[in-house]
């Protein structure tokens, strides 16, 4: 089978602290697409036949070595495909099934956090696409407890993003703890911020939302969204947030969102690493009770809710969408914020 693979990870980290990135363009190709043996389904796993692969801000984490996995690696944890083999020990999935595949890969089941229903904080996690093989590839193979159904109804690239940026997305939204009457500011359009914009417009109406870009091609798309305000990381807002979702990959967002926060506000940090430091004054940022939340990944009730109000709801993803051979543009032109909406790898 075609798979794209990353054989080797970027040490980029300098006197213990990441660069700063505007310095680091994406390595040439880090993605080598090449033919590799299909693998096939152990005890409790089912074979997919890939459909579509989103193309997540965190595949560039793992190939700049700001998130340990292992190599080789094929990326990729916004996977839809169909089912085309099931091994022995698996039940509610069967062949001809329309599936989905996210972030989490494992968790073990038996640890406090595990016991809690924080399976995201799982002390044995394993992630699909970082510990276990991807979705840029025309098959992969996954345990059958962490698939999800899917609508057969719908193109395969449109379903893509609901499987991280749409989920974990759906977390972080419930974490921000969004009330009526507040006003909620988003730092960053891409992705998943383009499909939170929607769930809070459904399920908050009365909330007043500010979007803070820096790409004016994802300014266009936040007003065409129904964001009340939109402007440069540096403008103020006509007024102070009450709750701020951060999605970007740099620290002085953090910084910027605490500034703008309301007394007794929540800051919701929606991003695995940081590839700046953060550097916050105690009483400026988070004095008057001004606290700070991140989002560790997703759990899979997180997906099937997420699931449930899209069923229920729709959204409207907005994706861009490349073939598995362009797998190096589609990273590259993220990291540089060229895409609108999310960007998709159609595998067949
Ligand atoms: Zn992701
Ligand atoms: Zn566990």
């Amino acid at each position: 089978m075609k798979a794209g693979i990353v054989r080797e990870l970027a040490e980029i980290r300098v006197e213990g602290l990441p660069r700063r990135y505007p310095e680091l363009p994406l390595k040439d190709n880090p993605v080598e697409v090449t033919d590799v043996s299909t693998p096939s389904p152990s005890r409790g796993q089912v074979l997919i036949s890939v459909e579509a692969c989103g193309v997540c801000y965190t595949d560039i984490d793992i190939i700049e070595g700001r998130v340990k996995c292992r190599v080789p690696v094929i990326p990729g944890h916004q996977v839809v495909g169909r089912v085309v083999e099931v091994s022995e020990g698996v039940s509610g999935v069967a062949s001809g099934d329309r599936v989905g595949v996210a972030w989490i890969a494992w968790s073990c089941g038996v640890c406090e956090y595990c016991a809690r229903g924080y399976e995201n904080l799982c002390v044995d996690y394993k992630a699909t696409g970082c510990d276990f093989d991807g979705g840029y590839a025309e098959y992969m193979v996954s345990y059958a407890d962490y698939v999800y159904r899917l609508p057969s109804s719908v193109e395969a690239e449109r379903l893509a993003p609901l499987m991280c940026a749409g989920s974990i997305g759906w977390r972080a939204y419930k974490l921000a703890g969004i009330q009526s009457g507040h006003r909620v500011g988003l730092f960053g359009f891409g992705s998943s911020a383009h499909i939170v914009i929607q769930v809070i417009r459904r399920l908050n109406p009365s909330v007043e939302v500010y979007v803070f870009t820096r790409s004016r091609d994802h300014a266009e798309l936040a007003r065409r969204l129904g964001a009340d305000w939109v402007g440069h990381p540096s403008e103020n807002p006509p007024r102070r947030v009450n709750v701020a979702i951060d999605f970007t990959p740099v620290g002085e967002t953090v910084r910027r969102a605490l500034e703008l926060l309301e007394r007794g506000g929540r800051l919701v940090v929606n991003a695995i690493s940081k590839q700046t430091p953060i550097v916050l004054d105690y009483t400026s940022h988070l004095w008057m009770e001004r606290e700070v939340k991140s989002v560790a990944n997703v759990t899979r009730s997180d997906v099937r809710e997420f699931i449930n109000y899209y069923s229920q709801y729709g959204v409207d993803a907005h994706v861009q969408v490349y073939s598995l051979s362009d797998v190096n543009n589609a990273l590259r032109d993220l990291k540089a914020a060229r895409t609108r909406g999310a960007p998709v790898l159609r595998i067949k």
